[in-house]
């Protein structure tokens, strides 16, 4: 086997979060750290022969502030970069990661490089933080090459606790835990034992490798999201089904796609359809799919126009719906590219 020996290089881009944090004994509290010491932090990053050079957001953000502005950032500063790097890794903060990695998943059409994100639920600075290793697996992750040199996952992915995901299925499962990510639907693209094992089948490649990707910077971001519950008000569902200002309402539903089945649901939705709204059926459940010819619940609103996102997870409909919306192109279009698998975010 021919092992491609040119050193790999990496960008790090440090967008805040937790893992960048370092507890300052002067203030007893944390706050970022300056990334440039980021080899003084993470000593072993040195010990690989790649070349790392960083970039960091000015400000840093706490990911629950992040915005698709910050989306567009991100794109761009991939796109600038991107003849000079072999893998782009992605710091964090966990809180809305799997929102940040969907919507880049879909912003960026025909990748030939590993964008990885990576956080941590500890500081890097605290002495049972999971920031080093996540860091440590990202970058060998983001510099891996196979025989032919190619990118072994030339995909936007999330690294946490030693899995590997495609960013698009996964989600934020537990607030205090290291394994804060689960992909229900897609089993992991690699994991990281005594050596990384890649699931090299499930990995997506370009059609081209030469050909450089498309990076889609216009998001349309007028969705709003209707989680069904039992008690649910017609005041309630009217003003996010119907509201003025959305194009797209993404509803999530009961299991395998259900809904109430009450007279004054089904006729706000059919309003809704009426008004021209791009309506989403994503289901509640962690795992399975909506499926919404099973009961007549989902029947219903299967024959009110509602769109099937199948087994997607309600942060990779939003950065879908978003996308494909800011493509300028018309309801009917983003209908029927919805229901299709555009970057391994459904199953179909
Ligand atoms: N609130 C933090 C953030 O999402 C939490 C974290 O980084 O884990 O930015």
């Amino acid at each position: 086997m021919i092992h491609n020996r040119e050193k790999s290089s990496i960008l790090l881009i440090y967008t805040g979060g937790t893992i960048g944090m370092k507890e300052d004994p002067s203030i007893q509290a944390l706050r970022p750290f300056d990334f440039s010491q980021i080899l003084e932090e993470v000593p072993e990053l040195g010990k690989f022969a790649y070349k790392i050079d960083s970039y960091t957001f000015d400000p840093l953000i706490d990911s629950s502030d992040v915005d698709p502005l910050n989306w567009v950032t991100l794109a761009s500063l991939i796109e600038e970069r991107y003849d000079g790097y072999d893998g782009f890794v992605i710091l964090h903060g966990t809180d809305t990661m799997a929102y940040s990695a969907s919507a880049l998943s879909f912003m960026i059409e025909g990748l030939t490089k590993p964008v990885i994100f990576t956080g941590s639920q500890l500081p890097i600075g605290v002495p049972r933080t999971d920031g080093k290793e996540n860091l440590i697996s990202a970058v060998e992750i983001a510099a891996s090459k196979d025989a032919d040199g190619h990118a072994t996952v030339p995909e936007v992915c999330i690294c946490f606790d030693n899995v590997l995901m495609r960013g698009n299925r996964t989600t934020k499962i537990n607030s205090d835990n290291f394994r804060a990510f689960r992909s229900p639907n897609l089993p992991p693209l690699a994991e990281a034992g005594i050596s990384i094992r890649y699931n090299s089948a499930l990995v997506i490649k370009p059609e081209d490798w030469d050909r450089k990707p498309v990076f889609h910077k216009s998001l349309d971001t007028r969705v709003s999201i209707l989680k069904i519950h039992p008690g649910i008000t017609p005041q309630v569902a009217r003003a996010i089904l119907c509201g003025e200002e959305s194009r797209a309402v993404i509803m999530e539903t009961y299991g395998a796609g259900n809904a109430p089945s009450r007279g004054w649901f089904l006729d706000l939705v059919r309003e809704a359809s009426r008004k021209g709204k791009i309506l989403v059926n994503v289901t509640q459940c962690l795992a399975g799919s909506v499926n919404m010819d099973i009961y007549a619940t989902g029947k219903s609103l299967k024959e009110l126009g509602v769109i099937n996102a199948y087994d997607s997870t309600t942060e990779s409909a939003l950065g879908k719906l978003f996308y494909l919306m800011g493509l300028n192109a018309e309801d009917e279009d983003v209908k029927r590219m919805l229901c299709n698998n555009l970057r391994g975010e459904i199953s179909k």
